[in-house]
């Protein structure tokens, strides 16, 4: 039975009352005790410092160079807080209610409203840090819309926010680097989590330079490791982004929920040839201002501006007049898909649709509209050649957030003892479907906020535990099985390489586990998925050595990873039977074709246990008890 471990009393009062009845570390005792935080992304680098100033003695991993290259760099849109600066009808509870909704009712009421309530704090933090967040004439901080809500909540830094919220957390981190709280290694990768007697005591990493595999032990251990939704392939992900260390975990024993709640983004370049590893973003913030549209007749082969206001479908304000082009991701990524597979999609491979500014131009004005978008719209012209100030940009939906992850407790604990998971590493706060500029929220709220008061009440009865040392067994037994596994990749010599396997995965995966999934489909993928993987165990090509730098050993590793997570996507979509959020099974539908939910059977969250691989893995039923809303049938119509 899954303790979840909600605190008592209100909705409001559960993280004060948490607070108030914790244990807590006295400062002496702080530097008695190790923590290892693998990522220096939004969520690792603020746990880390946060740690390190609190006087823990703190190491964090990540493979970048540098911790300033996490892939939080790369979100653009913004990051949401309810702080009502707009007057327009704001609160804690609207903002925790949208996420909610947005979630599609398949997250936990009490983590749901936490990021509501701390969301505040986050951007107080963020500005004392000097992050030069967007502000209006009078010097009040600027927001905008995001989908799924009809308040402005959204505060940004142009189109670069996450890289001037990275730059923040990245210089408290140095400071406590500076100071010798936290000891830094770049240029490393987790490949083995390190149990003893059933808790989280340590890691095997991998010195990408060197080769060299080192041990490192810990009283406790942060996976702040980021998603897994370049398992796609083609995804909005940089290529490293990756799902080993979570997998990892998960083979110990932590269970993985909500792992085939994948969402693709409706405002991405759309895929232009075979050749191409990744699939650009342009930002949500866009939707604020673009019109999305198709042209009525699928043969129509006019230009876009040629094509008369009459035979446009602006399909999204149609079906969904009250948030139009604003309707959350995965409504919107499916409307267009809907559209593409009826020969409706636009550009040389007819992949996409029109997302047009022409009418905003004309309200506010072009100088306006560069303030507000102007490295986007430079970005794009610089990929595709187009100026979207003169003809409509051309965008599709591609794989880009995981709302699955870890299976996490309220305090943020995996259910291996002494393992926790925060930012985009855990299953959270977002039920079956994420809105957007919530996400860099959840990363900092875990990483400052929740993890440096939770993780004390762990280690609390940890003081005197004493350095655990790195001669034990189960360390021995973890380094041999990440040395065994790179002898293997390197003397396998089959014809193959791991990007080609990646390739062919992300190919099944959207196809039997994407924008919409059946009964038989999954089944099918399942079948597939084995036999590639089976494949990949006889034909990889890893050219090289150990002893060097060499991004084939990683990306053999991370697809041999992949190749099993992927299964249990499939699992995890073939299991439920009902349409929720980012989860359409075309058996379950309204008759215009929305997500029908079933309250019924499955208000719960689906947390796998490892089982052996090619085995059924074990489901475990995390119930969902809404006590403050009652779960209604989604509608942005
Ligand atoms: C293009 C793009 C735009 C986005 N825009 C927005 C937005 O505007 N607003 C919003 O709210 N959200 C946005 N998101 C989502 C958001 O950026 C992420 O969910 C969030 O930044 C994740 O932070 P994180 O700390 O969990 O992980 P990341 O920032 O991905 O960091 C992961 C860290 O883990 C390390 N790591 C991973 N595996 C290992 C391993 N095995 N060993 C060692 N280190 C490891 C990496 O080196 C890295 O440091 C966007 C996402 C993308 C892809």
């Amino acid at each position: 039975m899954l303790n979840s471990k909600i605190p008592a009393g209100p909705l409001k009062d559960k993280w004060s009352n948490y607070q108030h009845t914790c244990k807590i570390v006295n400062p002496a005792n702080k530097k008695k005790l190790d923590i290892i935080v693998i990522g220096s992304g939004l969520s690792g680098a603020p746990a880390a410092a946060s740690l390190g100033e609190l006087g823990y003695n703190v190491k964090i991993f990540y493979f970048q160079d540098s911790a300033r290259r996490a892939h939080s760099v790369a979100a653009q849109g913004g990051i949401n807080a309810s702080k009502n600066y707009q007057n327009d009808g704001d609160n804690v509870f609207r903002h925790f209610y949208d996420t909610i909704k947005g979630g599609d009712f398949r997250s936990r009421e009490a983590n749901t409203y936490r990021l509501a309530e701390l969301s505040a704090k986050v951007i107080d933090q963020a500005v004392a840090q000097g992050v030069p967040f967007a502000r209006e004439y009078g010097g009040v901080l600027a927001n905008r819309s995001f989908g799924g809500v009809q308040v402005k909540r959204t505060f940004y830094a142009q189109g670069q926010t996450g890289q001037q919220m990275l730059l923040g957390a990245y210089s408290a981190l140095m400071r406590q680097i500076g100071l010798g709280n936290v000891k830094s290694y770049n240029r490393h990768e987790m490949l083995e989590l390190v149990t003893i007697d059933g808790h989280a005591r340590g890691i095997i990493a991998r010195n990408l330079v060197t080769g060299e595999i080192e041990r490192h032990s810990a009283h406790a251990v942060v996976m702040a490791s980021g998603g897994y939704g370049k398992i796609y392939y083609l995804s909005t992900l940089a290529i490293g982004s990756n799902a080993s260390a979570q997998w990892k975990a998960y083979k110990k024993g932590a269970l993985m929920a909500g792992v085939s709640w994948i969402q693709f983004h409706p405002t991405c370049l759309p895929q232009s040839g075979d050749y191409q590893s990744k699939l650009t973003l342009m930002s949500e913030a866009l939707r604020n201002d673009g019109r999305v549209w198709v042209p009525k007749s699928g043969s129509d082969t006019r230009k876009a501006n040629d094509i008369p206001e009459e035979e446009r479908d602006y399909y999204l304000e149609r079906k969904y007049p009250s948030f139009g082009n604003l309707a959350p991701r995965d409504i919107s990524s499916r409307s267009a898909k809907e559209q593409i597979d009826a020969g409706k999609g636009v550009g040389g491979n007819k992949n996409a649709v029109y997302l047009d500014f022409r009418d905003a131009i004309k309200n506010y004005g072009k100088k306006e509209i560069a303030n507000r978008y102007g490295n986007l719209f430079r970005m794009y012209e610089k990929i595709t050649g187009l100026n979207p100030y003169n003809e409509p940009m051309m965008i599709s939906p591609a794989a880009h957030f995981t709302m699955g992850g870890l299976w996490v407790d309220y305090e943020l604990q995996t259910t291996i003892p002494g393992l926790f998971a925060v930012g985009e590493a855990n299953f959270s706060d977002h039920g079956a479907n994420r809105l957007g500029a919530n996400s860099l929220l959840q990363a900092s709220v875990d990483g400052y906020f929740i993890l440096p008061v939770t993780i004390g009440n762990y280690l609390a009865d940890h003081i005197k535990t004493g350095k655990i040392s790195t001669d034990h067994p189960a360390f021995k037994e973890a380094e041999d099985s990440v040395v065994n596994r790179i002898d293997q990749f390197l003397t396998m010599n089959g014809t193959t390489s791991a990007e080609a396997y990646h390739k062919r995965l992300g190919k099944i995966l959207f196809d039997y586990v994407g924008l919409d999934r059946s009964k038989e489909g999954t089944a099918k993928g399942i079948e597939l998925i084995r036999e590639l993987r089976d494949d990949f165990w006889k034909n990889l090509k890893v050219t090289g050595t150990n002893e060097e730098v060499n991004s084939e050993i990683e990306k053999a590793g991370r697809v041999a990873d992949y190749l099993e997570l992927a299964e249990l996507m499939a699992y995890d979509a073939h299991d439920r039977d009902e349409s929720c959020g980012a989860h359409f099974r075309v058996e379950f539908q309204t008759e215009d074709g929305e997500a029908l939910r079933n309250d019924k059977d499955f208000m719960y969250v689906s947390a796998w246990e490892f089982n052996g691989l090619g085995q059924e893995p074990k489901l475990h039923k995390e119930d969902l008890v809404f006590e403050e809303v009652k779960p209604s049938v989604r509608s942005y119509k």
